[in-house]
């Protein structure tokens, strides 16, 4: 949704309030996919604070189903958002208008506004639990509900050579 702030930032001491939903149903990044699993309602304050500025504040509370990082199933992450922003369509800016990419010309478009806030809260790592044994790389099975019987003591290719060439080694 497009939130119009020419008035906003045109009129002093405006303030206006809002509660709109995500429209998204994935969040993507890196061409990877992830689906909202809970999308609660943006909830915006705006207020004018000067000419051309409009300070934000607002929350907002959802989750996203990313898949562990070991074994793929999926792991629900939250994402609190607590929003406390200026934004600034002073002239003098204009040009620092990139780091807002979620306004564009005098409108601020709300699911690139969760976007951004879901991008530098991403978790580095996604982990279904803390000791998760991840899946077995030869059969695939997942290794957390138990042992596959696969030798999983060189899965890669270049370790067996290595292997090999100490076994020739030995018997020279
Ligand atoms: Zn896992
Ligand atoms: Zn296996």
């Amino acid at each position: 949704m497009f939130i119009n702030i020419s008035e906003l930032i045109s009129t002093p001491s405006k303030t206006e309030n809002f509660t709109v939903p995500v429209n998204m149903e994935v969040y993507e990044w890196q061409g990877e996919h992830f689906p909202f699993r809970e999308k609660g309602e943006l909830v915006l304050n705006l207020s004018n604070a000067g000419v051309r500025k409009v300070h934000l504040e607002g929350h907002w509370k959802g989750s996203l189903g990313i898949p562990c990082d070991r074994c793929l199933k999926e792991v629900l992450v939250p994402f609190h958002v607590d929003l406390d922003e200026m934004i600034d369509l002073s002239s003098e800016r204009q040009e620092d208008l990139a780091d807002d990419s979620y306004v564009v010309e005098n409108s601020i478009d709300t699911d690139a506004l969760i976007n951004h806030e879901i991008l530098i809260r991403f978790p580095m790592k996604i982990l279904c639990r803390e000791d998760c044994k991840g899946i077995c790389p030869k059969c695939g099975k997942d290794l957390n509900h138990g042992e596959c019987g696969c030798d999983r003591v060189s899965p890669d290719p270049r370790m067996a050579a290595i292997q090999d060439i100490f076994k020739n080694f030995k018997e020279v």
